[in-house]
């Protein structure tokens, strides 16, 4: 029988999803330099690793809140409340979990029926206004693989998930944030991962995968309940949820890493934990948005550019994340910048769309700019005049 001690040790040495664990550690590499005697032709440098994009640079009360490793049983219940909350969230999903491939799968009843191939629903989170990444087929530490072995993982679930991302971005995050120059490579290599978004990490972290599996507390009589596998406490998801806002109200901005599968007790946590999460956050004026605040590559769209109404100021006026108020974009020296409304006002600008992006001159330099929902999800796009017809960018 394993103390909770020896679970937590194992676990750290494992690492998970949202571990800086030593598979993060093995991603740096360090390149002394080395005194020669002799001149000798210099080594060739390691190309570096594309680097990992985080939320940093969100303006102020701006938060996309991410779920990682599902889909899992509870996975379409938390969809429909983030729903009826609107709130759309991005769900960085697994094909399935393979006993002996997949990192730190947990134990339990049901751990190897989970993923989409285990539970088609990719469709119900798109319909319900959700985004998909891509985790992996088999949630594998990319660096602990060969580079064909991650870009294969990348590529078929991407495959997999493209008829349900349709025309909104191709995202990855890789599992554990284990990411390196060799995968970097392998990724390089292949154009249709090339060009998706990614690899995505956090900004934020309250380790609700940890606190489903144990109790680490000050105060375990208040914080501490039953239903940990294994008869061990686990921290209660009120307590998950406020060590969440926390660390959110000192960041005031960023990704947020969340899992709808979490340790070895399922979704049923990640739907209670959003339940205490999602309201506090809405109470303190957050908004919620893709992961990237970046249009898409503008393309053109059929129909004529016909906005509802032209604002006076020359700006657009429309919904960009599907929360039900309207957001601001205008053009400035370096492109299009946008601002997503609060409660207390719109949030400062961003930059949205860079003037040197392929394709943005074409919207950039136009006579003027709408926002519209072009594709139906829920989330206006950004369209300009072009000749008969218009080119648009799809909002993330
Ligand atoms: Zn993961």
């Amino acid at each position: 029988m394993r103390s909770s001690v020896a679970l937590a040790v194992a676990a750290a040495i494992a690492g998970s999803c949202g571990d800086d664990g030593p598979e993060a550690a093995r991603a740096i590499e360090l390149h002394a330099p080395v005194a020669r005697a002799t001149a000798i032709p210099a080594p060739a440098i390691a190309p570096a690793a594309r680097p990992q994009l985080d939320g940093r640079d969100f303006p102020d009360k701006v938060l996309a809140l991410t779920w990682d490793d599902g889909p899992d049983r509870h996975t379409l219940e938390l969809a429909r409340y983030l729903h009826d909350q609107r709130v759309r969230g991005t769900f960085f999903v697994v094909r399935a979990w393979v006993d002996g491939v997949s990192a730190d799968p947990g134990a339990g009843d049901g751990v190897f029926s989970t993923g989409f191939a285990a539970l088609p629903i990719l469709g119900d989170l798109v319909r319900l206004g959700h985004r998909l990444g891509n985790h992996t087929g088999n949630h594998v530490l990319l660096t602990a693989v060969a580079p064909s072995e991650a870009a294969r993982q990348l590529r078929e679930n991407q495959a997999a998930i493209a008829p349900f991302v349709g025309s909104g971005p191709r995202m990855f995050r890789a599992p554990g944030g284990a990411w390196g120059a060799a995968a970097s490579a392998a990724i390089a290599e292949d154009a249709d991962l090339r060009e998706a978004w990614g690899p995505f990490r956090w900004d934020l972290d309250g380790k609700d995968w940890e606190g489903s599996r144990w109790c680490r507390s000050d105060a375990p009589a208040t914080e501490c309940e039953a239903g940990a596998p294994g008869g061990e406490r686990r921290v209660k998801p009120s307590v998950v949820a406020a060590r969440y806002l926390a660390q959110i109200e000192r960041a005031r901005h960023g990704i947020v890493l969340l899992h709808d599968r979490v340790g070895h007790v399922g979704s049923r946590y990640a739907v209670d934990v959003a339940r205490a999460l999602v309201p506090a956050l809405r109470a303190r004026g957050y908004v919620f948005a893709a992961p990237r605040l970046h249009f898409q590559t503008p393309a053109p769209a059929a129909g004529p550019f016909a906005p509802k109404a032209p604002a006076a100021d020359g700006a657009a006026h429309g919904d960009l994340n599907g929360d039900g108020h309207a957001d601001r974009c205008d053009r400035s020296a370096r492109g299009v910048v946008c601002a997503l409304a609060t409660p207390a006002g719109l949030t400062s600008e961003s930059l949205w769309l860079d003037r040197d992006d392929p394709g943005a001159s074409a919207i950039v330099d136009a006579s003027s700019i709408a926002l519209e929902d072009l594709d139906g999800d829920g989330r206006a796009d950004l369209c300009a005049p072009a000749g008969a017809d218009r080119v648009c960018a799809r909002a993330p």
